[in-house]
């Protein structure tokens, strides 16, 4: 045997009560697991107290592009997170088109100036590209409607036609038939935002055909959360797919306390057949690019457009009306609201860690000179912090059983300050507030929302639980030694208390020390 676990407390993924055990691996699965092992083998670990459980599967990441570039995936291992699914929100890293490949990066990506055309531009060549490439976890693809759209028919705010949609409908079919295990969409996103329910049954119901995923960031996280979950319910009943509703929140002070009534929405639609899941992050605060607080008719003549675009008289009184009719944080609506989008990352020291509305307050100007003199200096992508969320609400999600953990963070580089703490945190965060100092959810519980539920979802097989024939992607940890250490001021701090990572039974994470070893594979439905 190559690696023996002894003494732990298992904690196998399906809910079930821990359980003394020894865990046996040869190569890359899970060979053996009883009382007592007496073997040779090259690793002995012994885990004596400690939970032994399979490795967590981050049911929501943006990774696709970062997998490549930031390899170690540090973030990550020091959270016991050995699987991410990418491609989520509508963006995947591909189908591209040599043609409009430019409409997406602006948006996604805009600090990206190789010709990606050149390395990839299927689905499927993405996923060998990445086959090629040495990474640290395994990653789940999802195929983005975003990344599809664009790839089509640009950023076309109208409906495609009958061409458009039989060449969308191709790239799902060779999307899916290369391993995608759904399709992503970001009804809150260009161009998400033009996208009608139709269009996405048609393309889900190729998806069922495969029996894959519909992940969805709603059309609303806020005063219309409501109708928006709806909407995701009506496509999935529509198009007969599973569904996934990404990252739920209340989001704005007018919807805290609705959490129950979201759950109900679910619980509802399960009674009348449709197989909808959630999934949620452990913190109050959300974090997004600038530009998705501004309206789509503002990009009419192109993203370069809009600084000049906001100057114009007219337009000014439309975004005030807009802001006015606001329904959710990317339209705030209240001052209250506007103080609570603040730019952490801001490089003018004027403007960093300070909210659109102190900008305004302190150089007596109104909120939307403020925006614009933001847009001015940092440009459209920068990082905005969002505070629309109410911890009670988090938590109702947290401990239902129809949630499942994502992250909705990415693998980062170490160096990277630019980004919410939730990259670094979600997990040990997660287990320590709500298992060990809420108590709102058992410790079994916990980890079956960050294992074998995901992989059920998602259907990735042989992952997500401690059993013979499974691969090796285990965890080895002291709950009472798991903190996470990412604040909004220092988001990229480790967390500790995760001692062991194996993944494909390469040890990856020893002592709490990473191993630079690069066992990850991309995993093909
Ligand atoms: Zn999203």
């Amino acid at each position: 045997m190559d690696i023996i676990i002894k003494n732990g407390k298992i904690v196998d993924g399906t809910g079930n009560p821990w359980y003394f055990g020894d865990i046996g691996i040869k190569n890359d699965k899970i060979s053996l697991i009883k009382k007592n092992i007496e073997k040779e083998c090259e690793h002995l670990i012994n885990a004596h107290g400690k939970i032994v459980c399979p490795g967590f599967i981050d049911a929501h990441t943006h990774s696709d592009l970062a997998a490549i570039t930031n390899k170690a995936a540090s973030n990550y291992l020091t959270q016991g997170v050995t699987t991410n699914v990418i491609g989520n929100c509508g963006w995947s890293a591909a189908p591209l088109n040599p043609n409009t490949v430019g409409d997406l990066l602006s948006l996604i990506a805009p600090d990206i100036n190789t010709d990606l055309t050149k390395l990839w531009q299927s689905f499927g060549d993405f996923l060998d590209f990445l086959e090629k490439t040495r990474f640290t976890i395994n990653l789940v693809p999802l195929l983005g409607h975003g990344t599809l759209r664009i790839a089509v028919m640009g950023l076309d705010k109208g409906k495609p036609n009958n061409t458009e949609m039989d060449k969308m409908k191709e790239l799902v079919k060779n999307g899916m038939e290369s391993g995608a295990f759904g399709i992503s969409a970001g009804l809150e996103y260009m161009p998400g935002i033009f996208t009608k329910p139709k269009e996405l049954i048609e393309l889900c119901k190729m998806v069922a055909i495969y029996d894959g995923v519909f992940s969805i960031h709603i059309r609303d996280e806020g005063n219309l959360g409501g109708e928006a979950v709806d909407e995701a319910i009506y496509i999935a009943q529509n198009a007969n797919v599973s569904l996934q509703i990404s990252h739920l929140k209340l989001d704005g002070k007018n919807n805290w306390g609705k959490a129950e009534q979201r759950l109900e929405q679910l619980e509802k639609a399960r009674e009348n057949g449709i197989d909808v899941t959630t999934d949620v992050y452990p913190y109050t605060f959300c974090m997004t690019n600038l530009h998705a607080l501004l309206p789509d008719w503002l990009f009419q003549k192109g993203l370069e457009n809009v600084k000049m675009a906001m100057k114009d008289q007219k337009n000014r009184s439309k975004l005030k009306k807009y802001y006015k009719n606001g329904t959710s944080m990317l339209a705030p609506s209240t001052l209250e609201d506007w103080d609570n989008v603040i730019l952490t990352n801001a490089t003018n020291m004027r403007y960093k860690n300070k909210s659109i509305y102190q900008i305004s307050k302190e150089n007596q100007i109104d909120i939307l000179d403020a925006l614009h003199e933001v847009i001015i200096s940092e440009g459209l992508a920068i990082l905005v912090v969002l505070k629309g969320m109410n911890e009670d609400d988090v938590q109702t999600i947290a401990k239902h059983p129809l949630s499942m953990v994502g992250s909705d963070g990415g693998v980062s580089k170490e160096e990277d300050r630019k980004i919410h703490p939730r990259y670094y945190g979600t997990y040990p965060r997660y287990l320590k507030k709500f298992v060990l100092e809420n108590k709102i959810l058992r410790l079994e519980d916990a980890i079956r929302k960050m294992t074998s539920f995901p992989a059920n979802k998602f259907g990735i097989k042989d992952r997500g639980l401690l059993k013979e024939g499974f691969y090796a992607d285990i965890n080895i940890f002291d709950p009472k030694m798991i903190k996470d250490n990412a604040t909004l001021q220092e988001p990229n701090k480790f967390s500790e208390g995760i001692e062991y990572v194996i993944i494909n039974g390469k040890i990856v994470l020893n002592g709490g020390k990473i191993k630079r070893k690069y066992p990850g594979r991309v995993l093909r439905k």
